[in-house]
């Protein structure tokens, strides 16, 4: 398993940013830093990314248990 999540910047679109701490979980991205444009991250973006991401998450469980819409 990759520790890798991917995230992007929600202004100039970049994957690199700074943490100040191992990124683990969408959380610890709460106050790093685009390493491009420099935006800091918000609680906002987390939490427009997750749950776009859970969303998919959630599709995909069902479509490996069968269900289909
Ligand atoms: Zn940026």
């Amino acid at each position: 398993m990759a520790d890798i999540i991917p995230f992007s910047c929600t202004h100039c679109g970049s994957e690199t940013f700074t943490a100040s701490s191992p990124v683990k979980t969408y959380k610890d991205f709460l106050g790093a830093v685009c390493a491009k444009c420099g935006a800091v991250v918000k609680e906002d973006d987390i939490k427009k990314k997750g749950l776009k991401i859970a969303d998919d998450l959630v599709r995909d469980a069902f479509k490996k248990a069968g269900f289909t819409d």
